[in-house]
């Protein structure tokens, strides 16, 4: 059997960038990943600006408090500064712009204004309560780099170093097709033996939140043609083709069959739990990955190992999910060989409860759960004891 760092890293290995790029409005561009870097054409702020309601002052007209002077400016943010004339304080509010002469400026609360006069009744330090400009990004910094996926915080620096528009990488394409003979579609009557199809709408979920154009082949039956016609299909234009099912070894299993006649594959054992069989190749150029049928097994595979490699292809640098470790509220045998990915739930004393069940025919553990508990082959989780923890909030969602 196969490490999962170890298939991990021979996937990772055989990448093929995703060259493409598209150019969106800055407001479009969440979900996506960056292809060219962001350097700041202004200083952030732009200038400097007071952090508080108050009063602009010069330190060198208040060695002494109390001291009484006359308020000779008004400021209110986007208005411009002007210069304050020595021995005299400017009224300023918060965001707008220090007047020339000015070196710190005096909260409110540290004053009292009698008319066109305020009485300073602290000794200010030079520069408090003053933003600089540039202190956030200089102009000409990098301010975003190639290969960052855009979360709404991106697009916030991205708007406030100027930026209109954003070259990402465009979307990857993605054939997906779920193969069994005992699939139906909801909204069809299920013949006797069929269950309803929910990997096809799982994965392609999965792949959406990734930002990936899906093409979705739907059912394929359990046949050799019906395989090889499905592959050919997938293989027209996709960058990655995904498939569930059929990578067993199982008679009725022809994932195998077909593409040894069309390109190339390995089909591993991997040691993790669940999703053990993988199937990892190529049609002509295009890479394949088939993830095992069984519902939690294929979604467990797709994060750990289809997730990272679209990334990759998409120019992200950091693929793997980052762990937080947590306190395990149960107790779990040690699987000798595999390393195991329990269905797991934040409770309210800010441990991990697990799933009562962990079989991965299960959806509704993944449903149920907050996160996956990372545990070593032959590791036994108890009571108490820090575990990794990875939340499938991050692992299912946007890049
Ligand atoms: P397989 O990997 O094809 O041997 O399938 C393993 C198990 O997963 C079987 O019980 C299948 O019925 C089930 N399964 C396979 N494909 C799907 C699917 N698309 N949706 C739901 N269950 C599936
Ligand atoms: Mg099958």
């Amino acid at each position: 059997m196969l490490t999962l760092d170890a298939a991990s890293a021979q996937m990772l290995a055989s990448v093929r960038a995703i060259t493409g790029v598209e150019e969106l409005p800055t407001g479009a561009a969440g979900g996506r990943v960056l292809a060219r870097p962001v350097r700041a054409q202004v200083d952030v702020p732009p200038l400097d600006n007071a952090q508080m309601d108050g009063y602009a002052v010069r330190c060198a007209d208040l060695a002494q408090v109390p001291a009484v002077l006359p308020v000779r400016l008004r400021v209110a943010a986007g208005q411009a500064p002007g210069i304050l004339p020595a021995g005299a304080a400017a009224r300023i509010f918060t965001g707008a712009a220090i007047p020339s002469g000015c070196d710190a400026v005096v909260m409110q609360e540290a004053a009292l204004e009698h008319g066109d006069r305020v009485e300073i009744r602290e000794v200010p330090r030079p520069g408090q309560w003053i933003r600089r400009h540039g202190s956030d990004i200089a102009c000409g910094a990098l301010a975003l780099d190639a290969g960052q996926a855009l979360r709404a915080q991106h697009l916030g620096i991205a708007a406030s170093v100027g930026a209109a528009h954003l070259t990402v990488v465009r979307r990857p394409r993605v054939a997906l097709f779920c193969t069994g003979d005992e699939l139906a579609t909801p909204g069809d009557v299920p013949l006797p033996g069929q269950i309803y199809n929910s990997n096809r709408y799982m994965l392609s979920g999965l792949l959406q939140a990734l930002g990936c154009d899906v093409q979705d082949l739907g059912i394929v039956p359990d046949r050799l043609d019906a395989t090889q016609r499905a592959l050919e299909q997938a293989a027209t234009g996709a960058d990655a083709i995904v498939s569930s099912g059929g990578v067993s070894v199982g008679e009725e299993d022809h994932v195998k069959a077909a593409l040894a006649s069309m390109g190339e594959l390995h089909l591993w054992q991997i040691a993790m739990k669940p999703g053990k069989p993988l199937a990892f190749g190529r049609v002509g150029a295009v890479p394949f990955i088939g993830l095992p049928g069984n519902p939690v097994a294929s979604l467990v595979a797709f994060v750990m190992l289809v997730r990272p490699y679209l990334l990759r292809a998409m120019g992200v640098e950091q693929v793997h999910a980052r762990a937080a470790f947590m306190r395990a509220d149960f107790e779990r045998a040690a699987d000798p060989v595999r390393r195991e990915f329990l269905r797991v739930r934040v409770n309210d004393a800010g441990g991990l409860d697990a799933y009562a069940s962990q079989n991965s025919a299960l959806l509704s553990s993944v449903s149920w759960a907050d996160g996956l508990a990372d545990v070593p082959a032959g590791t036994a989780v108890q009571r108490g004891q820090p575990i990794r923890f990875l939340a499938l909030g991050e692992l299912t969602g946007p890049p």
